[in-house]
């Protein structure tokens, strides 16, 4: 058994990694929330990313903080670009509220509500309004229909996980999502897909284009109304405030750029949210910003538990559902599982020229796209080591803009090549079902 203290200097090289590299943290708090003894507190970096600062003088060198780290492994095997799951379709809540608040369908708030109110839940963790300008504060909750919509701006959920709690549902990011998946408790995970997150800095940098001081930033709420919904930033003033259709915002086209994404997300194997009991996400690509349509919620149930509490859910009329092809949700989402299946190869080779912490990380689930290296270069370009500066970032969303059109079509383009290819079609529904058959067992 290796010693106390040959321990602490596996813990403190953990973290001096993290300190130099920090796309090694994906800032979801979970070292903060298992540590024993106090030793670790998530706070933002210079580029204001969550990450955990330890104290080596408080550590007692358990190591628990890197096995709770969801990064430097593959939790699952499955090349199946969605994951294991039961059943694939489309909701949307019976509640109006729900739809109108709610960042899709406002599926995830009408499960929650109703887990509550049957009390097959008792709390919720998720990410509230509470203390809410900029960043959302995660939270143990018994009342979900004020805290619906996506917060798009990083904050570290499970850093306030207490897994002595019982009958648990945690809305959570697919990082967060198996940073709670490997805590082995029974907390029911609905976890919600995630191209990436963004850092304070994008709220900065919108504020600043936008002649606002960050400062008398009052709240941000990102989707609202009629599918996408309407971003909005409110001041102090609110004759300042920012109010646009969520496609054509500065907002979404600083997210989009990557130029702001938690450095973490580079790193990043899962989008469907793999590891949760049900997955949630946008119906992109089946339904186009037509007037009108109000959301719909593309649900993928991936537990036999999680069956059956949406089984009872569709029974009470707490949501309704309608059919989606599994392809549907593969063409609508192409991009995202081609930066994060394939082209996360080319990010971690390019890592490993500069660090072996990913030596563990199985690579071969990955599907190896050999010449595609442009998003690769680009976003370890622009996100390795940065600050907040608007001359700088108009600069580089300027070029980024046109980079991200390129990457986008030709993503769309050779992937879409690659699955018309049935041969690999063929591949990602056999090894879906393979798992789906397996877990029926
Ligand atoms: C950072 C982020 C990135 C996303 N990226 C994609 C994407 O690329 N593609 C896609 O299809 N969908 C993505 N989603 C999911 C999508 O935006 C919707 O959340 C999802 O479709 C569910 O919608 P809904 O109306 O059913 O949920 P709602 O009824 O609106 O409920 C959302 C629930 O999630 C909780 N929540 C909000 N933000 C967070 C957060 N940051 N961490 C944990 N819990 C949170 C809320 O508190 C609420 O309980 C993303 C969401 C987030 C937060
Ligand atoms: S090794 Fe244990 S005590 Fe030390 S920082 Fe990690 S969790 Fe805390
Ligand atoms: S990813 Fe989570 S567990 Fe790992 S170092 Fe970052 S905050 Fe800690
Ligand atoms: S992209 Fe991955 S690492 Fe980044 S927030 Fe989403 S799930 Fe977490």
């Amino acid at each position: 058994m290796a010693s106390l203290e040959t321990n602490k200097i596996d813990v403190q090289k953990f973290h001096d990694e993290i300190e130099k590299y920090p796309m090694l943290c994906q800032s979801c708090g979970m070292c903060e929330a298992v540590c024993p003894s106090g030793a670790i507190k998530i706070s933002q970096n210079p580029y204001s990313q969550f990450v955990p600062y330890l104290d080596i003088d408080k550590c007692i060198g358990c190591t628990k903080c890197i096995k709770a780290c969801p990064v430097r492994e593959n939790m699952y095997k499955s090349t199946s670009v969605i994951g294991p799951y039961y059943k694939i379709f489309l909701a949307k809540s019976t509640t109006k509220e729900d739809v109108e608040n709610g960042s899709s369908g406002g599926v995830i708030t009408a499960l929650t509500q109703y887990g509550l109110d049957k009390g097959i839940f008792d709390e919720v963790l998720t990410q509230t309004s509470k203390d809410f300008k900029v960043i959302s504060t995660p939270q143990y909750i018994k009342e979900t229909r004020k805290e619906s919509g996506s917060k798009y701006i990083s904050a570290p959920l499970c850093s306030v996980f207490d897994r002595k709690k019982c009958n648990v549902v945690a809305t959570a990011l697919p990082c967060q999502a198996k940073a709670i998946k490997k805590q082995n408790t029974d907390t029911f995970i609905m976890g919600l897909f995630c191209s990436k997150l963004s850092l304070e800095d994008l709220a900065k940098y919108v504020a600043k284009k936008n002649k606002r001081k960050y400062e008398d930033i009052k709240k941000i709420t990102y989707r609202r109304g009629n599918w996408p919904g309407k971003f909005k930033m409110e001041f102090v003033d609110t004759s300042k405030n920012i109010e646009e259709n969520l496609n054509r915002s500065q907002f979404n086209a600083a997210y989009n750029s990557y130029n702001f994404s938690c450095s973490g997300c580079l790193l990043c194997d899962d989008y469907f949210a793999e590891s949760a009991d049900i997955s949630f996400g946008d119906p992109w690509g089946k339904k186009q910003y037509v007037d009108g349509y109000i959301g719909e919620t593309v649900v993928i149930v991936r537990t036999k538990r999680g069956m059956e509490f949406v089984e009872k859910a569709i029974e009470d009329n707490a949501i309704s559902v309608s059919e989606i092809d599994l392809l549907d949700v593969i063409r609508g989402h192409l991009k995202e599982i081609y930066n994060k299946k394939t082209a996360l190869l080319q990010r971690i080779n390019t890592f490993e020229k500069e660090s072996n912490a990913m030596k563990d990380y199985d690579k071969k689930v990955l599907i190896d796209i050999k010449n595609f290296k442009i998003l690769n270069k680009y976003s370890i370009h622009n996100n390795w080591k940065r600050r907040v500066n608007t001359k700088k970032y108009n600069r580089m969303m300027k070029s980024s803009m046109k980079v991200m059109f390129f990457v986008r079509f030709s993503h769309a383009f050779l992937l879409s090549k690659r699955l018309k290819n049935s041969k690999n079609l063929q591949h990602y529904f056999n090894v879906a079902l393979e798992e789906k058959i397996e877990r029926e067992k």
